[in-house]
Formats: structure tokens, C-alpha cells, sequence
């Protein structure tokens, strides 16, 4: 991978990292010249300038991506593509701390987050390297007596694969790995918000070797970028993480071509404590699930759902703690809260504190910006008192924002926490094995954690229920999602057979 290029251009203004798209194997600007800025959150001033793409860019990365597959990487057995694949992971190890800076540069996240996000990633691509050459069909016993029949597992084709700002490169990982080893293509479309770090990502891809047009990536400040992608008929499949209200219209737009797609949408998710929970573990997970990331996870663990029994301790454990997180510069090891993304999700963020003062939660902890730091940091927020109808619990808030609520019984319990139209995740906090089990298999969510919260790894499906999306990423399961079945049927006796009866 290049340094990072503190470009000579002349119309680049001096310490703007500029960056390319990525199409057919070169690197390349928009058709039509135009460009953008992105933002550092935290310094709250552009950084880096990449091309303003459009629907011509993506014209011509869809087909470079249907040419790659029509020509060597169609071709390509399942060793190869393995032994790229593992090239590639090592090339992310490799590269890890200079992608998690990119990152942090862009989304104001926590350089220790992305480092650990950047150093796992690799992970993907060596557990779907180990995949991608075991793709056996199955010979199928006719009951016909002169017929062999086979199944093949072939890829899907072109895979429009559209990311959000949040952790870019995890989130695409997800949908790369996998699908480079079913041997799809794919173009990639990065949020408007955070392009750079799969930009530059795009380096290591061309530096294993992978065919030209195997993978694209095209980015755009308009949003019609994406849009013109999920609609593409050349598109075989649509790979989406983002909000529930894009995914809808993603969904639509496959649905209108007939693809298929995978949705990795929002959350609202519950963590239940038990009276009989081990309360400085639960206030440590609860940290975790709803600050970490400054709260901007799909997976934030946004609702406390706690015994009444032991409501104001863990109320008064998880304040405190709020109250010291150490906000900053996301690049310092001892930060542990950095600014939000952007300035339009600060401003959601801010909007939803004040609703929800409004329609009477109490402030446990934090409730407004924080302005010490500069830049678009948001104060710890725990919010008590609220109630199912309230704002606070039903609308993703995709920031630092926990809202908690009392229940006496398992019942009131597991009713509150499914009483939501999302299912990404959850956890149950108890030391009784019987009650874990019973409420994980009663929660309607993708993933629940007993005694724990966030944590994820290559080989374990993830993905929601309801609102929260379409399908699995990760684990084995995952592979069907960019694989087609197909079935061979051979006549053995070279006979010729009734026209007009079936079979
Ligand atoms: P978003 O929905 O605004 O944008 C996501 C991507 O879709 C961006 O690249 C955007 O440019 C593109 N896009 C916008 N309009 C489009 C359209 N009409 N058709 C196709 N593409 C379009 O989401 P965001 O604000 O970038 O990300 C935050 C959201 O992502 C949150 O709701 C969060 O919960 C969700 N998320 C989910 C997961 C998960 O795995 N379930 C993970 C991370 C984030």
C-alpha cells in the first residue's frame, strides 16, 4: 500500500489525503471530474478529497464487474480464489494501523476500537479462504431409474455491496469475504460520509492479484449513487448495511429486479438484568454495549430492562461510570468516547435528548453536548423513568443514549424487551443457567449474549429479526446467500422418452 499521499496536485489544498476510485483494475477519478470533501469529525475540518462519482461510475464498475466474472476469475477454481483470499488477509494485517487511522480520520471513532477492528479483520478472510475450496454440490439418487443427478454451487454474479459510515471496512468485510469465495464480483459503494478507508482498502486488492473488475469501488456524495446501484439490472444481489429506512428502499429496488438481497439494519436492543446478576458485570456490559463506539454500533445495547429490585444500584453504578468516560481525541490510547460521525447524526442525537426530556424521562447521567472537547461530542446520556411508548425506546437514536425501564417478573420482562419492531441482539444478565436459556430462547433478536455484550467473530451468524433485516452475515450459513443451487439432471441410456408426460 502507498503512503499516504499528502498529494502534489495543485488543486488539492495542502495536507488533503486524496484518494481514487477503483474500477476495472485502475485507479480512477470520476467521469466527471468532480470531487468532494470528507470531514474529520473531530477537527471538525475536511481531510480528504475523493471523487464525486455518479451513475456513469457506476455504469462502468457493473460492467467491469460482469466482465471479470464472464472471463478469469469465472474461471478461477476455488484454491485460487482461497489462496487470494488469505494474500488478502495478510495484506490487512499488513496494513491494519494505517486503514484504522483512515478510519478514525473519517467516522471519529477510537483509534483503539479500529485497531482491534483492523487487526481481526483478517480473520474474514482466512475462514472464508478455508471455504471457498470446499463449494461441493451433491449427487442426488433419481427415482428415475436412467438419471445421475448433480447439484452445483455456483456464485450469485455481481454483487452491489452498499456500506454505512460506521466501522466501513468490518461491515463490508462481512460481505466480501464471503462472496469472493462463492466467486461473485463486486462493486462496492462506501457511505458519502466515511470513503476513504475502502478506497484505500482498494489497494490491497489490486496488490494480491485479484482480476481487474473483480472488485469496484465507487464513491459519490449523492446518495443516488447508491440508489442507482441497488437498482442496477446488472446487479445480481444487493449486500446492504444501514439504517431500516434505506433498507427498505434497497429492498424494493432488488425486489424490482428480482434479486436477492441481505440487510444488516438497525436495532433498539434490550439488556435484562436479573436481580440476581453480577451488577458490576451488567454495568460494565451496559457500558459497552451503548458507549463503546460512542453508542453508533447497529448492535448498542440501547434499553436497560432491570429488576426493580436492583434498579437504583445499577442506575447509580452505570451513571457514575457515564459520567467519568473520558471523552477526546480519538486518536489518544487513553480516550474512551469519541465526537459523533457527523454533524447531521449530532444533531439527531441532540434532537433526541430533548424529545425525550420532553416526554418526561429523567437524566441519570450526561442529557446534552458536550462542548470541553470541541468538535461534535455528545455528554454519556442515561435516561430513567421512560416508558414503552416514549421516543427514547422505540427509534434507534445510533448515539450514546441509554434509556432504562423497571419489570418485576420474567414475563414483564421478556414482553418489554420484545416490544420492539427491531431483533438485532440482546443480553440477559443473571448468574441462574435455567433463566438464561429460557429468556435467550424467548428474545426475538439475531444474536443474544447471556452475561456478556458485543462481541462478534467470523464463523457465527449475524444478523436481525423483523426491522432489523434479510439474512445472515457471517458463518457458514452465509455462503448461501451468494451461491445459486443448480441442479443437473443426465439421462443415462441415450433412449428418447413420451414428449408429452412429465419426468
Ligand atoms: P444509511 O442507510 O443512511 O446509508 C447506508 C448506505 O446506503 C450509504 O452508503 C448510503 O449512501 C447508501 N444509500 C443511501 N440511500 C440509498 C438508496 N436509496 N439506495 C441505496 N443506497 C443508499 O445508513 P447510515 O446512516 O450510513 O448508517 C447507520 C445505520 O446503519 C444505522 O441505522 C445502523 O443501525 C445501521 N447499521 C446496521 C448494522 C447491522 O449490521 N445491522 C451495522 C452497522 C450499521
Amino acid at each position: 500500500m502507498t503512503a499516504a499521499p499528502a498529494t502534489a496536485r495543485p488543486d488539492v489544498e495542502p495536507g488533503l489525503e486524496e484518494f481514487k476510485m477503483f474500477i476495472g483494475g485502475e485507479f480512477v477519478s470520476a467521469r466527471s471530474g468532480k470531487t468532494f470533501d470528507t470531514e474529520n469529525p473531530y477537527l471538525g475540518r475536511a481531510w480528504a478529497r475523493v471523487p464525486d462519482g455518479s451513475s456513469d461510475d457506476v455504469d462502468l464498475a457493473v460492467d467491469a464487474a460482469r466482465s471479470a466474472l464472464q472471463g478469469p476469475w469465472g474461471e478461477a477454481t476455488g484454491f485460487e480464489r482461497s489462496r487470494l483470499l488469505r494474500r488478502l488477509g495478510d495484506l490487512v494485517a499488513a496494513n491494519a494501523e494505517r486503514l484504522a487511522r483512515l478510519e478514525v480520520a473519517d467516522s471519529g471513532k477510537l483509534y483503539r476500537e479500529m485497531i482491534g477492528q483492523l487487526n481481526y479483520l483478517p480473520q474474514w478472510y482466512y475462514y472464508y479462504a478455508g471455504l471457498a475450496d470446499k463449494l461441493e454440490g451433491r449427487t442426488i439418487p433419481s427415482d428415475k431409474p436412467n438419471f445421475f443427478v448433480y447439484t452445483r454451487r455456483e456464485p450469485v454474479g455481481v454483487v452491489a455491496a452498499i456500506t454505512p459510515w460506521n466501522s466501513p471496512l468490518l461491515l463490508l468485510t462481512f460481505k466480501l469475504a464471503v462472496g469472493l469465495a462463492a466467486g461473485c464480483t463486486f462493486v462496492i459503494k462506501p457511505s458519502e460520509h466515511s470513503p476513504a478507508a475502502t478506497l484505500a482498502f482498494a489497494e490491497l486488492v489490486d496488490e494480491a492479484g485479484f482480476p481487474p473488475g473483480v472488485v469496484n469501488v465507487v464513491c459519490g456524495a449523492s446518495r443516488e449513487v447508491g440508489e442507482h446501484l441497488a437498482r442496477h439490472r446488472g446487479v445480481d444481489k444487493v449486500a446492504f448495511t444501514g439504517s431500516t429506512t434505506t433498507g427498505r428502499a434497497v429492498a424494493k429496488a432488488a425486489a424490482e429486479n428480482l434479486n436477492k438481497v441481505t440487510l444488516e439494519l438497525g436495532g433498539k436492543s434490550p439488556q435484562i438484568v436479573f436481580p440476581d446478576a453480577d451488577l458490576s458485570a451488567a454495568a460494565n456490559g451496559l457500558i459497552a454495549g451503548v458507549f463503546a463506539a460512542t453508542g453508533q454500533t447497529c448492535m448498542a445495547g440501547s434499553r436497560l430492562i432491570v429488576h426493580e429490585d436492583v434498579h437504583d444500584g445499577l442506575i447509580q453504578l452505570v451513571a457514575e461510570r457515564a459520567r467519568a468516560i473520558k471523552l477526546g481525541d480519538p486518536n489518544d490510547a487513553d480516550t474512551e468516547m469519541g465526537p459523533v460521525a457527523n454533524r447531521p447524526q449530532y444533531e439527531k442525537v441532540l434532537g433526541y435528548l430533548k424529545t425525550a426530556v420532553a416526554e418526561g424521562a429523567t437524566v441519570a447521567a450526561g442529557g446534552g453536548p458536550s462542548t470541553e472537547q470541541g468538535g461534535l461530542f455528545v455528554q454519556p446520556t442515561v435516561f430513567t423513568d421512560v416508558t414503552p411508548d416514549m421516543t427514547v425506546v422505540r427509534e434507534e437514536v445510533f448515539g450514546p443514549v441509554l434509556a432504562a425501564y423497571k419489570f418485576r417478573t420474567e414475563e414483564e420482562a421478556l414482553a418489554l424487551a420484545n416490544d420492539t419492531p427491531f431483533g438485532l441482539a440482546g443480553a440477559v444478565w443473571t448468574s441462574n443457567v435455567h433463566l438464561a436459556h429460557r429468556v435467550a430462547a424467548k428474545l426475538r433478536a439475531g444474536t443474544v449474549w447471556i452475561n456478556a455484550y458485543r462481541v462478534l467473530a467470523p464463523n457465527v451468524p449475524f444478523g436481525g429479526f423483523g426491522d432489523s433485516g434479510l439474512g445472515r452475515e457471517n458463518g457458514l450459513e452465509a455462503i448461501n446467500e451468494y451461491t445459486e443451487n443448480k441442479s443437473v439432471w443426465v439421462e443415462l441410456t441415450g433412449a428418447t422418452r413420451d414428449p408429452f408426460k412429465l419426468g
